[in-house]
């Protein structure tokens, strides 16, 4: 990739109006700028890994940040070293298909896609999707936060997070599984959740993508200002889609049963310590870096774990922790102990293995406080607690971190104070139910040790 097509792509994108990081858009932060590196699926080879450790290293402050959506975040990039950090970024094979698609690939599936038994397979379908969105002029157009998810019904998966667009597999025994669908949140797993729109036959899967980012992109015409789907649906109503993609492929799309559906609820913490693949002689090593954060050293690490006992590869998750896939049975508690020797967490009883923070005041000037130091205080205060829920450090209410409520969030009001939410409970705000405000770290600790444990309040 030469420098010429490297300041060529830059000037493309940076036409576009978005405050989101991209891999030729750094976003300017406290700690200077934020390249965000979208993964096909969370997959990094080890060699990438090496490139993109020598890369923050050489290019940023030496933070790199495992997403939500299962990318890396490369922060505190010098501005005289954001060419050099893009050229290195697109030589090691990270960059977009052509040079208006690095900000839609914003497609998600299981980590498990493909491992699991008698699931199904989404990743060639969520392959080409991934193509067409960054090859079609028109959906180079969507907002860099539209988002896609295609489940496989995998045990292990993040269910959690509301997309643009969310497709779910039903009647997967049957000889005729179909695709749930919908748009504007997730997959429903509880009896009240907001119901699928509809459902289509597999091979109408992809018909049914396209179909609904032509309707959108066509109302959006009228509506410029519109980014998202649930601008769309908040206007017209979940029935002008349907009626309109019911057109488009000819068949009917809604039903009772697929009103009454629900997916089964997620395995809880599944991406962590060991999970065997389909065939039995392999499995999955997972393992959550301190609050979701990599070194060039640790990655470099990793990579090398990854070559040694896996398959060569890293898979990055949307819990913001790593996986080692296709590592043998017999090597699988050698990797577990060496990714514990790195200061990784595998063990989901203990309090870091779930927890989330933003980068705080550590790198952000909207932040109230120190996130990261405040969230290690905690979670060395709860150390001997039982059973503590994943735990949310958020710096302002933004919620940088996470798009979902967690068990429990700590929204900063002051340096050291936070107010304390529980989702288990539900309540006026987006973060759940306000247990307790502007307490101390020590405070917030005696509370939520207090309450934690499998009968207590916080799993109300
Ligand atoms: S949640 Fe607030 S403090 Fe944290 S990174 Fe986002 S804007 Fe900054």
């Amino acid at each position: 990739m030469s420098h010429l097509t490297t300041t060529i792509q830059r000037s493309t994108v940076e036409a576009r109006r978005s405050a989101c990081p991209g891999l030729f858009r750094m976003a300017k932060a406290l700690d200077g700028g934020i390249c965000r590196l979208k993964l096909t699926f969370g997959d990094l080879s080890a060699v990438q890994a090496r490139c993109v450790a020598d890369a923050a290293q050489r290019c940023g402050n030496g933070t790199i940040e495992i997403t939500n959506r299962a990318n890396l975040q490369i922060r505190g990039v010098r501005p005289e070293m954001e060419e050099s950090l893009i050229t290195a970024l697109l030589e090691a094979g990270l960059g977009p298909l052509n040079d208006r698609g690095d900000d839609v690939r914003n497609v998600m599936i299981s980590p498990f896609a493909g491992f699991d038994r008698t699931r199904l397979d989404v990743r060639p379908l969520a392959l080409r999707v991934l193509t067409i969105l960054q090859t079609n002029l028109l959906y180079q157009t969507l907002s860099p936060k539209f988002s896609i998810l295609i489940d496989g019904g995998e045990s292990v998966a993040m269910v959690d997070h509301p997309h643009d667009l969310w497709l779910s597999p039903i009647d997967l025994e049957s000889s005729a599984p179909r695709f749930a669908f919908g748009v504007a949140g997730v997959p429903p797993t509880q009896a009240d959740a907001q119901p699928a729109l509809g459902s289509v036959a597999t091979g109408q899967a992809l018909g049914l993508i396209t179909g609904i980012l032509d309707i959108f992109i066509e109302w959006r015409r009228a509506h410029p200002q519109a980014s998202r789907l649930r601008h769309m649906i908040g206007e017209t109503g979940a029935d002008y889609l349907v009626d309109q993609l019911e057109l488009r492929l000819g068949a009917p799309l809604r039903s009772e049963k697929i009103a009454n559906w629900r997916r089964a609820p997620a395995r809880e913490n599944g991406h962590l310590g060991l999970w065997p693949e389909v065939d039995n002689s392999n499995c999955f090593v997972g393992a959550m870096p301190l609050l979701g954060r990599l070194d060039p050293y640790l990655l470099q690490s990793l990579a090398e774990l990854a070559a040694k006992y896996g398959n060569g590869k890293l898979r990055m998750t949307p819990w913001q922790s790593v996986l080692l896939p296709q590592v043998s049975i017999d090597d699988a508690k050698t990797t577990l102990a060496a990714l514990e020797a790195l200061g990784l967490v595998t063990n989901p009883k203990k309090v870091l293995a779930t927890m989330i923070s933003c980068s705080g005041s550590a790198g952000c000037g909207s932040a109230l406080a120190a996130t990261q130091s405040d969230g290690l205080k905690l979670a060395s205060l709860l150390q001997s607690s039982p059973a503590v829920p994943p735990i949310h450090m958020s710096g302002c209410s933004k919620s940088c971190a996470s798009p979902s409520a967690k068990p429990i969030t700590l929204v900063a009001t002051a340096a050291g104070r936070y107010d304390i939410f529980l989702c288990a409970t539900n309540g006026p705000s987006r973060f759940g139910k306000l247990l307790a405000a502007n307490v101390t770290i020590d405070e917030a600790a005696e509370l939520i040790g207090e309450n934690s444990g499998s009968g207590g309040p916080l799993y109300a």
